[in-house]
């Protein structure tokens, strides 16, 4: 697929391929002088969370804006897949996973012959910041996420949303959810250099009294639906889907990232467990998106019919 980084605003194509078993989720870096670079999908491998989540490593930043295109493997039940991009940042094609999402689809799942590992929450483990607070919990029933927003802005608002993640309900429910911001921030972002590729084609813009855009919401409580996917995005850099719950009340990229560290650090909190589902890995290769590359596939923006 092709499209443009939010931040950066420069073009990008990124290809979906398969990994085999235990691989994880890879990003492969081209483009480069020299030779392409690999970055794993990890907790360890993250270098900022300020706007976005960018993965790097000891020579710098290699991946910005991960974590939507983290959110559509994880959360389309993908345990290994290259992810390739020519340019530093994920497109943010319409701002929320829509895309990806349709990318798996096209590009096809394959079952791989082992049983699939997860991370199982053993303890509770929590972290603050400033106002906003995340806990990760034992939870029997897979992997939940409740995710709660209380924006100063009366049309955000308050918010919540809690959701047993299964592929069905992520595609249904939280893989059409944009991301948001608020006018006022995104002038902020702007003279900071910041946000760059940010539009209304990607973006749900509020301003006090209400939405910008034209074509309005895709669900009455789209913001909320959008930090969910944010969740299920950073989450995904435990580096294996999780067992348990995981609660966040006014978060963002900074703060799921410093639960999931947390947790890593306790190796009282956690154990890796095998489950009775076979693994999964993105096969083949599909490039998608609103510059289509090779004439294969455009990315779907249909109505949502569910
Ligand atoms: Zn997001």
């Amino acid at each position: 697929m092709a499209g443009v980084g939010v931040h950066s605003g420069l073009p990008v194509t990124l290809t979906l391929g398969p990994a085999p078993v235990d691989a994880g989720l890879i990003f492969v870096r081209t483009g480069l002088e020299g030779c392409d670079r690999e970055v794993q999908a990890t907790a360890e491998q993250v270098v900022a969370t300020e706007f976005a989540t960018v993965l790097g490593d000891r020579d710098g930043p290699l991946v910005s804006t991960a974590e939507h295109v983290l959110a559509a493997l994880r959360g389309m039940g993908v345990d290994n897949a290259t992810i390739e991009i020519d340019g530093p940042e994920v497109p943010i094609m319409d701002g929320s996973a829509a895309a990806f999402v349709a990318a798996i689809d096209q590009a096809g799942v394959v079952t791989q012959p082992a049983q699939r590992r997860y991370i199982q929450i053993l303890k509770p483990v929590s972290a603050s910041i400033g106002d906003s607070f995340g806990e990760l919990r034992p939870y029997a029933g897979g992997f939940r996420a409740e995710v709660e927003i209380d924006f100063a802005n009366p049309v955000i608002g308050k918010q919540s949303y809690t959701i047993d993640l299964s592929p069905e309900r992520f595609r249904r429910e939280i893989a059409r959810a944009r991301t948001f911001g608020q006018m006022c921030d995104v002038a902020r972002l702007w003279s900071a250099g910041y946000a760059l590729g940010a539009s209304f084609e990607n973006t749900a813009v509020f301003d006090d009294e209400r939405l910008l855009n034209v074509e309005g919401l895709r669900y009455a409580d789209e913001c909320v639906r959008h930090k969910v996917l944010d969740v299920v995005g950073d989450l995904a850099l435990a580096g294996l889907p999780l067992l348990g719950a995981y609660r966040s009340v006014r978060g963002g990229h900074k703060l799921n990232h410093a639960v999931l560290s947390a947790l890593l650090a306790d190796r009282t909190a956690w154990r890796v467990v095998e489950g009775e589902a076979a693994r999964r890995t993105a096969r083949g290769v599909v490039e998608v998106g609103s510059g289509i590359v090779g004439g294969r596939v455009a990315a779907a923006y249909g109505p949502d019919v569910s």
